[in-house]
């Protein structure tokens, strides 16, 4: 008792308190979530949860029976992609004035995460699509060009998003790719290294340096459309995981292009890329939580079929410890993932919940896909089950649009800034430029 009164007697207890009181005050415990207006953040609505349910169909019916075939071409079947286009999911968010589907971001990041439920190789397609390629187009193209190429990229055509180069990877601003203005056109000259979709895309979003003695504030951003003179796609890269999703190196030889087919205002480049890399960073968290959960999903029903000293091997207790932590660690993904999908669509800042989720996600998918495996025992390590695939799927994560290291770092200086109130979103915006911390 006298212990109870000394807790309470503490000032910072005392301060804890009111702040709770008056919290209760404002939030009647009487009302339910859904009279608060604070539903659980795994609740979707009516529409979202149509499409979740109609994508997994798909996947599961159309993507699934060829995913091995799709690996061994090293491409997306054309069926697939047609699929994908017929049923409104490479134009999710675009609006219906524009032949897209209309939907909103968290309908997006629900079709990534089903789509690599079954192939994150399909879901990385999807997802730099509908994260990047039509954002940008969508908020920064002109009215022109979004009616040339909304319809397009929503019913027909993939696009690609070119900022990485030989030399300037984390470092994307370093970029060396250069437009010089020749009369009214631009020529550009370089090469950009890794880029996903290139070997279907149509359209590319190419960043490029417009005037370097100006530094990053000279990148900017153009439509290169692929038959463009000048412009050769490489052949594929041979790579560890996400094989169907083609990753080329392009090269541009002085490749025309006219004032027009400029993306957002000269000198802008950085921007665009730091704003639509954000919002791509909650993509692929959507990846890398469809891989592990698609490979856990894979993996119980065998544990609960594989008998070991007379019992299902999910019988045993060191089994469900693991099981358990797995399936909670994925949990916790999935709320970092649509918790910044939310607040993405409340128009909130949302830089360190997207960095977060797809850290998180991206550890996640290599625990999980990892666990499985062991779980599966001998099985697990061949080519006959699909959890090998899974593994290596989702190495990507840790890889692509702000890898660990620098994740890390940006996250450290954040949580300093952010919780000390030190800093508000233009200043971190300045900060994210400075550091060139974009991809
Ligand atoms: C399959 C695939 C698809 C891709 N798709 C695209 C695409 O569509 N478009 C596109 O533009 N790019 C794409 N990329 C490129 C991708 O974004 C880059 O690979 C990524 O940014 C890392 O750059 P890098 O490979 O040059 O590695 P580097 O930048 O050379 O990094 C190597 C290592 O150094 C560490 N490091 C670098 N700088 C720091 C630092 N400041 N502090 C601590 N550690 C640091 C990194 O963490 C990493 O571990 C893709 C890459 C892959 C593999």
């Amino acid at each position: 008792m006298n212990g109870l009164k000394r807790i309470f007697n503490n000032k910072a207890t005392t301060n804890f308190a009111k702040k709770w009181t008056r919290t209760m005050m404002t939030t009647n415990p009487n009302m339910s979530s859904s009279e608060t207006g604070r539903l659980p953040l795994t609740t979707l609505t009516e529409d979202e949860q149509m499409m979740k349910e109609t994508v997994s169909r798909l996947a599961k019916e159309q993507i699934a029976p060829v995913v091995r075939e799709m690996e061994q071409l090293g491409h997306v079947k054309p069926d697939v992609l047609k699929m994908l286009f017929e049923n409104g999911l490479m134009g999710v968010e675009v609006s219906s004035d524009y032949g897209g589907a209309g939907c909103n971001f968290m309908t997006c990041i629900q079709v990534v995460e089903e789509i690599s439920k079954v192939c994150p190789g399909v879901g990385a397609l999807v997802d730099i699509h509908n994260t990047l390629v039509n954002p940008v187009i969508a908020h920064y193209g002109n009215e022109e060009q979004k009616k040339k190429y909304l319809p397009l990229l929503s019913n027909s055509m993939v696009g690609s998003f070119c900022i990485t180069e030989p030399s300037s990877g984390s470092d994307a601003f370093a970029l060396k790719t250069v437009a010089k203005k020749d009369g009214s056109d631009y020529v550009i000259n370089g090469s950009k290294m890794w880029i996903s979709n290139s070997d279907l895309a149509g359209v590319f979003l190419v960043f490029a340096n417009a005037n370097p003695s100006a530094g990053y504030k000279g990148i900017t951003c153009f439509i290169v459309d692929r038959d463009t003179p000048g412009f050769t796609i490489h052949k594929p890269e041979n790579k560890l995981g996400i094989v169907c999703s083609g990753t080329c190196m392009l090269s541009f030889d002085n490749v025309r292009v006219p004032a027009s087919a400029m993306l957002g205002e000269f000198g802008q480049g950085y921007k665009i890329s730091i704003s639509v890399l954000n919002e791509g960073r909650i993509g692929i968290a959507a990846q890398m939580l469809g891989c592990a959960q698609g490979c856990f999903d894979a993996t119980i029903p065998y544990t609960l079929e594989r008998q070991q000293f007379g019992q299902p091997i999910y019988h045993f207790q060191g089994m469900q410890h693991q099981i358990a932590l797995i399936a909670t660690q994925i949990e916790m993904a999935r709320l970092l993932t649509y918790n910044a999908a939310r607040m993405k669509e409340a128009g909130k800042p949302f830089i360190k919940e997207a960095a977060m989720a797809k850290y998180w996600a991206s550890e996640v998918a290599q625990q999980a896909t990892i666990k499985c495996i062991d779980w599966m025992g001998g099985v697990g390590f061949t080519k006959d089950f699909i959890q090998e695939k899974f593994y290596r799927d989702c190495k990507i994560g840790s890889i692509r649009r702000l890898n660990a290291s620098i994740g890390w770092a940006v996250l450290g200086l954040l949580k300093i800034l952010y919780r000390r109130n030190f800093i508000g979103i233009a200043k971190l915006d300045r900060f994210m430029k400075e550091r060139r911390i974009s991809n």
